[in-house]
């Protein structure tokens, strides 16, 4: 099945870190890397005394199930030496996964569609460059992305 997974970083080499959490999702198993979204620099969401992030998204076509996929995603940033010290506070790397082709949950530990999607232009604008008819599999985000704030991102070269 295709899964969407959204990326986030405002911590130490920020692109680098984008670069190294890819090489990760090639090396899982079953699981090929379909589509890259552009990188995105968004301003902190929440909690504003902390650096801007660069943000991304991917598609990924794998035949792990949804909650290896959620396990290999805490893996890979736990490989990143993360520590949640508070909610929306710095972090190295953030690996969501946004959603997934014919799938749902909504359990604390997994929430698909992400809940937060329709809410976050740093998931918005990548997740536009993906799918630009602005549904994803079903999830329709088309009203969301037409109306998402502009100023709070930008498009940023690696
Ligand atoms: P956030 O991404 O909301 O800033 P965290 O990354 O700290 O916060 O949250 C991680 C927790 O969220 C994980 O322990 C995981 O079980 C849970 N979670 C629920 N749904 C998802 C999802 N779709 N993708 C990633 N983590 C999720
Ligand atoms: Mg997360």
């Amino acid at each position: 099945m295709k899964a969407v997974i959204g990326l986030g970083t405002n911590m130490g080499e920020r692109a680098e870190n984008l670069v190294q959490a890819i090489r990760a999702f090639e090396l899982l198993p079953h699981t090929k890397i379909v589509k890259y979204s552009s990188v995105y620099e968004s301003k902190p969401y929440g909690y504003a005394e902390q650096p801007n992030f660069l943000n991304m998204a991917l598609i990924l076509e794998t035949s792990i199930s949804p909650e290896a996929l959620l396990g290999a995603c805490l893996g890979i940033e736990a490989g990143f030496g993360r520590i949640r010290r508070f909610k929306n506070g710095p972090r190295i790397l953030d690996l969501d996964i946004l959603l997934m082709e014919g799938y749902t949950s909504d359990t604390e530990l997994l929430r698909v569609p992400h809940p937060q999607i329709l809410n976050r232009s740093f998931v918005l604008c990548p997740l536009y460059e993906l799918f630009p008819s602005g549904v994803a599999f079903d999830f329709d985000f088309s009203e969301a992305y037409q109306r998402h704030p502009k100023n709070d991102i930008q498009p940023y070269r690696i």
